[in-house]
């Protein structure tokens, strides 16, 4: 199993050893998605699954693919290319403070709504986004292209730590989010402005906005992030 981007890609294969067939199974979980993997015979999972949309059975296990708003999508493969975003991975070595000033170089978008761009950098959803612009002081309606070299510095430190930091806690939970093994995420305690407004900011004391983007909600705090 892999993450390219927001995207779960498991490798299968069929076959004998003199003739493998292989194909990925790519899976989007969106805002409500969920894996879960039930080795053969074990009832109580399949049980548990509430809003099940796809059931696959595999050598020794069945893989369960639950999804309560179905937003969430499964493509199959020939090649873990196809459903490769063609931005590059935050986490990727390619990805230097000098690459990313190069990439936003170009950037006419607002730097918030670049960044939700896949095609440039992939992985970035909106929570982070957000939580990204507050810890490296950025104001999110910044043209991306503005940014000096201290500040995409700054950005691209806050990428790595803050996605590092959610994935090490199985990311946000809102709703119903459940990860593969049925835990919730415990990322939301560490949020800083994402559905915060009107609260103070941890860094200043200044009450934290909302304002919207390309229909996506935004926050942030009006003295720490100034254009
Ligand atoms: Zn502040």
């Amino acid at each position: 199993v892999q993450r390219v981007g927001k995207v779960v890609a498991i490798e299968l294969q069929r076959g004998t050893a003199r003739s493998i067939e292989r194909r990925w199974l790519c899976v989007h979980l969106r805002m409500t998605g969920r894996l879960l993997c039930s080795p053969a015979g074990e009832a109580s999972v399949e049980r548990k699954a509430r809003y099940l949309r796809a059931r696959l059975e595999l050598d020794g296990a069945v893989l369960l693919f639950c999804d309560l708003r179905r937003f969430g999508t499964l493509r199959l493969c020939r090649s873990i290319d196809e459903a490769a975003p063609t931005g590059l991975d935050p986490f990727s070595p390619e990805l230097t403070s000098q690459r990313l000033g190069a990439l936003l170089r170009n950037g006419k978008q607002a730097i918030k709504v670049w960044l939700l761009r896949q095609d440039r950098l992939a992985g970035l959803g909106n929570i982070y986004a957000s939580e990204v612009l507050f810890a490296a002081r950025i104001d999110p309606r910044r043209p991306a292209s503005s940014l000096d070299r201290t500040e995409v510095g700054r950005l691209y430190r806050a990428l790595r730590r803050i996605l590092n930091k959610a994935i090490q806690h199985c990311g946000t939970t809102f709703s119903d989010f459940q990860d593969s093994r049925g835990e919730i995420g415990g990322y939301r305690r560490f949020l800083k402005v994402y559905k915060r407004e009107g609260m103070p900011c941890a860094r200043c004391g200044e009450r934290i906005q909302r304002l919207v983007q390309q229909q996506r909600s935004t926050f942030y705090c009006p003295s720490c992030q100034t254009l």
